[in-house]
Parts: structure tokens; sequence; C-alpha cells
């Protein structure tokens, strides 16, 4: 699996175990979501520092590089999406493409350096915004543009899949 589309319905990662990378999502609440998050941020730094990191293993496969880019801007979508969550009423999301977001953000010709920093930043700012939610708004609701609903709980744990299943497509 190359990447994960949003248009794809990955909903199931946030009801049973994934049996590629192994995440769990029972037991994934909005306030564990923050300390895995942190931990993962050193994991990039060591892949954004290794030798081939352009390198794609095959044409259809992205470069860890690739990879990193796309989960930083993951990290900036879903602190997004928690935020209006958290401010509005069953906010609807606006449809995010991620094949687009790759091409038109030139992942490919990213600094490997920058991209650790700027994953860094958005995955801190992110574990903070978790942090922050109380018990009682574990349950608001977001409209996905597919009718598909999240709670804050599950965007949180369909969120930590995708950076965590990333980590094992690069072997991290
Ligand atoms: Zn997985």
């Amino acid at each position: 699996m190359a990447i994960i589309p949003d248009t794809k319905d990955w909903m199931w990662v946030t009801g049973r175990r994934c049996p590629d990378c192994g995440f769990d999502p029972a037991g994934v609440t909005p306030d564990t979501v923050g300390p895995a998050l942190r931990a993962t941020v050193p994991r990039w730094h060591q892949v954004l520092a290794r030798p081939g990191v352009r390198e794609r293993p095959d044409d259809s496969t992205w470069s860890p590089l690739e990879y990193a880019s796309h989960v930083r801007d993951v990290c900036r979508l879903f602190h997004s999406r928690l935020e209006l969550m958290l401010e509005q009423e069953n906010p609807g999301f606006t449809n995010w493409d991620a094949n687009v977001a790759a091409l038109e953000g030139r992942y490919r010709e990213q600094d490997p350096a920058e991209v650790a920093r700027q994953l860094e930043e958005a995955a801190i700012a992110t574990a903070s915004t978790f942090e922050a939610v109380t018990p009682d708004q574990w349950e608001r609701p977001g409209l996905r543009s597919n009718g598909t609903t999240f709670s804050i709980t599950t965007l949180g744990s369909f969120f930590l899949h995708e950076v965590l299943h990333h980590m094992y497509d690069v072997g991290a």
C-alpha cells in the first residue's frame, strides 16, 4: 500500500487491529494520541537522516522522504480537523487528496532536514491539542466528505494509525 487516499474508507482501522502494522485501536483515546505521536518524532528524524531517503523502493512506492512529507501534512490536516470539531458543532471536512498534495507540495524535492523540522513542529502542535481535549469532548462529531462521521476518539485513532502505518511502510 503506497498511500492512503482520503477518499477510500479506512474507517475500519478504528474498529480492529491492522494486519500490516499491528496497530490496535482498542484503548486508544484522545489522551493517549498525544504521547504516542510525540514518541514517533525521534524515529522520523532517524528516517530523514538516512542516506537513501530520496530513493523509492519501486515505482509505486513512495520514498521515505515522500512518506515523511505526507505525514507532516497529515498532522497539519488532522490538527485543523480536530480544532474544527472542538470549535464547531458537527463540522464538515473538505476532501483531501494525498496524491495531489504530494505533487503540488513537491514532496520529492523537499530538503529532508527541513521536513524533519516541519514534521516535528506539526506533530508536537497536534499532540498538544489532543492532550488538551477533555473526556466530555471525546464524542464531539465531525462529518467526512464521504458521509461517515468521526468522533474525536475515532479521529484520533484513525490519525494515529496513519502515522504509525507509514512508519511501518518505511521500516522505522
Ligand atoms: Zn496499519
